[in-house]
């Protein structure tokens, strides 16, 4: 009985330690907690700097109304920024009308945004997220227009426009 316990207690030990390794870079991402320690602020220093909308959408993972979004007609030359830390995300030349009455563009700007699965509406979904601050943006799909094929479906109020 020893023997099974000690030799289970030595199997235990080892694999505890690999999913901690594995498990919390995960929950860093599953959270809307920025890797940046100066854009890791707290839930009031985020409402102070926030509408409550763009609150709602960038750290409570909201979604606004379709149509809603003065930035679904946007047609300027010029860069899509976050709208918690100003990071340039998307563009303009990578907009496109894709009819669903969100801002959406086949590609982001390269190391800007970054992916996770979420399950609200049970199927699962790729919310993707700014990279530096952690704000939540919208949902990736795989039916845009090519040369990606991916339709990045982006909440207008995480947006703010900057022309050329
Ligand atoms: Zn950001």
């Amino acid at each position: 009985m020893n023997q099974f316990l000690s030799r289970r207690t030595f199997i235990l030990i080892p694999t505890m330690s690999i999913l901690k390794i594995i498990f919390k870079p995960m929950q860093v991402l599953a959270s809307s907690l920025s890797s940046k320690e100066e854009w890791n602020l707290s839930k009031d220093e985020w409402k102070s700097r926030l509408s409550p909308e763009s609150f709602y959408i960038l750290r409570e993972e909201g979604t606004e109304r379709a149509f809603s979004s003065e930035l679904n007609n946007e047609k300027r030359k010029g860069v899509f920024h976050c709208a918690g830390c100003d990071l340039p995300l998307f563009l303009s030349d990578k907009k496109f009308d894709s009819g669903t009455g969100w801002p959406s563009f086949w590609d982001s700007i390269q190391g800007s945004v970054e992916t996770k699965v979420d399950f609200k509406l049970i199927v699962p979904r790729t919310e993707y997220h700014c990279s530096r601050c952690g704000g939540h943006q919208g949902h990736v799909f795989n039916d845009g227009p090519l040369p990606t094929g991916k339709r990045y479906c982006n909440n207008g109020l995480a947006l703010r426009f900057v022309p050329d």
